[in-house]
């Protein structure tokens, strides 16, 4: 049994262990991360396989991802996330049918998005109506706490209290919601979703704005932030399981791993996700509600064509299964003749138990209902990827049980994309607490 001292232990090594760790770093302190796996990145990474190079599921970023670009910024990579000027989503339906959410850059937030969902082709202008609704009550909200009548609601009960229409819903509101909270409307809650709308669209349009790497998840910030750390005297470890913390006089001081090396240090701070950490021996001090947080799956394919189907960044698929498809040959400048596809199932409760090939030819049947030249096209390769523990389910009452980043006990402290950020669990929400964690030590 090994035993080291170390100024501050960060456990995990995704992107709010890996941003609190470089926040420490950047304000000299010397500090020691651990992952279990053999490489960085948790839930956010890239491998190779089939000729392929696949990310464990397309990553959306946004312009409102402060933290999360401070962090790329600090250690040299923010080149590497492309942040498109235009705010456009384009939707595919059966048959080919088009829509297009287009926000004008000259008008400023949030009229710019008032003025994309007026000219949506498929939803009439009675329908558009109940926008005077949506608006007056996102800006009564526009601040402070959620109401808890709000709290309590599903994203579908509040939309449809505010008189917006199902079609409305299932063009618009459904996959922006499916997108940021990652579980279907009628699971997941308004509050998640109002968070997320007001700071994308009452910040300034710069928030609004969507970003995607132009590299591998991994390649955008894993290597870049451990050498951060490396080069300011700490260091990373990969294959170092925590599997208890040590607990003294109230104070946690370190941890011991599954195979019995002995790490101690001033503090440690958790980046684990909730169904990871609570499976450490915890002290009483440190259970809580959050131990019953439950996760939402993901599962995607990336799919290599002998031939382009889509002229598109990414498109929202309307009445499929498959909820976006991503042109990854367009926003990764890949040279090839033919194209690579990356499609997205969000909440998928119903698809995670699914074989991989059965999840393959959903993707196939949907890309093949909604993009014309797609029949025509051949699969020259393809790899499914399943992620059972992909986000926090943000069922109603999930809010309140988040713990505040930086809180814990007396050498402890819980950060990770679950904490209560103010945004919902995704790589913001990592990186800006792991951000504030580090500013509170
Ligand atoms: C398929 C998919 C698509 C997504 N799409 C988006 C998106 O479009 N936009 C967005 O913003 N977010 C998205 N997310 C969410 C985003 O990936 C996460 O919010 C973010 O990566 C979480 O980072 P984290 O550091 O908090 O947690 P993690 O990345 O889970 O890091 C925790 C780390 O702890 C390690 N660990 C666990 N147990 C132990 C232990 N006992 N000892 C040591 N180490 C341990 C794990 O190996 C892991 O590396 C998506 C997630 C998935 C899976």
């Amino acid at each position: 049994m090994g035993s080291e001292k170390t100024e501050v232990i960060v456990l995990g090594g995704g992107f709010a262990g890996l941003s609190c760790a470089v926040a420490l770093a950047e304000k000299g302190r010397k500090v020691l991360v651990l992952d279990k796996k053999p490489r960085l990145g948790g839930r956010a990474y890239s491998f190779s396989e089939n000729g392929l190079d696949i990310d464990n599921g397309q990553h959306l970023f946004m312009g409102c991802y402060v933290a999360t670009r401070r962090f790329l910024k600090t250690i040299g990579t923010e080149a590497k996330l492309d942040i498109y000027h235009d705010v456009v989503v384009d939707y595919a339906e059966a048959g080919g049918r088009r829509d297009r959410l287009a926000c004008p850059s000259w008008l400023p937030a949030p009229l710019h998005l008032a003025a994309g969902l007026l000219g949506l082709k498929g939803v009439s202008l009675r329908e558009k109506s109940a926008l005077v609704a949506f608006d007056l009550a996102l800006k009564a909200m526009k601040k402070g706490p959620i109401p808890e009548a709000i709290e309590k609601m599903t994203v579908r009960q509040w939309l449809s209290s505010l008189g917006i229409s199902p079609n409305f819903q299932t063009r618009f509101f459904d996959p922006a919601a499916i997108g940021i909270l990652n579980d279907k409307p009628e699971v997941a809650s308004a509050a998640g979703f109002i968070q997320a709308l007001r700071t994308m669209f009452f910040t300034g349009r710069e928030s609004s704005r969507f970003a995607l790497a132009k590299t591998g998840l991994s390649e955008l910030y894993t290597d870049a932030a451990r050498d951060y750390v490396e080069a300011r005297g700490g260091r990373v470890i990969s294959n170092a399981k925590a599997a208890s913390l040590i607990e003294e006089g109230g104070r946690v001081r370190g941890i011991v791993t599954d195979m019995d090396s002995r790490f101690e240090s001033g503090h440690v701070v958790s980046t684990l996700p909730p169904w990871d950490l609570k499976k450490l021996g915890l002290p009483a001090a440190l259970r809580g509600p959050w131990e019953t947080l439950t996760p939402a799956p993901i599962v995607g394919a990336t799919i290599k064509l002998d031939r382009p189907v889509m002229t598109e960044r990414f498109l929202g698929m309307l009445h499929t299964e498959t909820h976006w498809v991503f042109n990854k040959t367009l926003i990764q400048n890949i040279k090839e003749d033919g194209q690579t596809l990356a499609t997205v199932i969000s909440g998928a409760h119903q698809h995670v138990g699914l074989s991989p090939e059965k999840i393959l030819r959903i993707a196939l049947k949907d890309l093949a209902s909604c993009l014309p030249g797609f029949s025509a096209a051949k699969v020259l390769a393809s790899k499914v990827v399943k992620e059972p523990f992909a986000t926090l389910s943000p069922t109603p009452g999930a809010e309140a049980k988040r713990p505040e980043p930086g809180t814990g006990m007396p050498g402890f402290s819980f950060a990770g994309d679950w904490t209560r950020t103010g945004f919902p669990a995704t790589i913001e929400s990592a990186c800006l607490s792991g951000r504030i964690t580090a500013g509170l030590l």
